[in-house]
């Protein structure tokens, strides 16, 4: 079938949305990766640091974060989709690898956003008000972000639905 055929079944759906409201809905928040879809997808990582961290984005690209909540946009296409990507983002003392495993390794992973089938590069566009810690960081191969990973300062709205349960998280601690 062609793209094109694909996009007029899909629009002969009752549930069918525009593309960034089917990807907001899409989106729900996951304290535990065994809760996240086996679908591929897309997610935004929820990083807290407690104490200033160093970090590299390669070519010489450097930045200290100070403490404080980060978002990382992510993807995962590989088996076990979502669930398996997220494990391995939540599982401490695993081989850095990624840029982000430097705040997985160092931070607290509290949750994540999981969109089955969503763009990480959706995700950043959707946080575009959000600082840019480091440029390059998490999107050496992304023609279209600066940075894969942003700042989520305290007191600042994100469009992602589950905020308040994240944020009832991140006070209890329960994650
Ligand atoms: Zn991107």
């Amino acid at each position: 079938m062609s793209r094109a055929a694909r996009r007029r079944v899909a629009s002969q759906t009752p549930a069918s949305r525009s593309a960034s409201e089917s990807s907001r809905r899409g989106s729900s928040f996951v304290c535990v990766a065994s809760e996240a879809p086996v679908d591929p997808g897309a997610y935004v990582l929820l990083v807290e640091l407690d104490a200033p961290l160093r970090i590299t984005a390669g070519k010489g690209r450097e930045a200290t974060l100070a403490p404080g909540r980060y978002l990382y946009c992510g993807s995962a296409k590989g088996p076990g989709g979502l669930r398996a990507r997220l494990a391995r983002h939540m599982r401490r003392g695993k081989r850095r690898h990624w840029h982000i495993d430097q705040l997985t390794e160092a931070g607290a992973v509290h949750g994540a956003w999981a969109t089955p089938h969503g763009s990480e590069c959706a995700h950043v566009a959707e946080l575009a008000h959000l600082p840019v810690p480091l440029d390059g960081f998490g999107s050496s191969d992304c023609p279209r972000c600066r940075s894969h990973l942003l700042h989520w300062p305290t007191g600042t709205d994100i469009p992602l639905e589950g905020p308040s349960r994240c944020e009832a998280s991140l006070a209890t601690q329960k994650c």
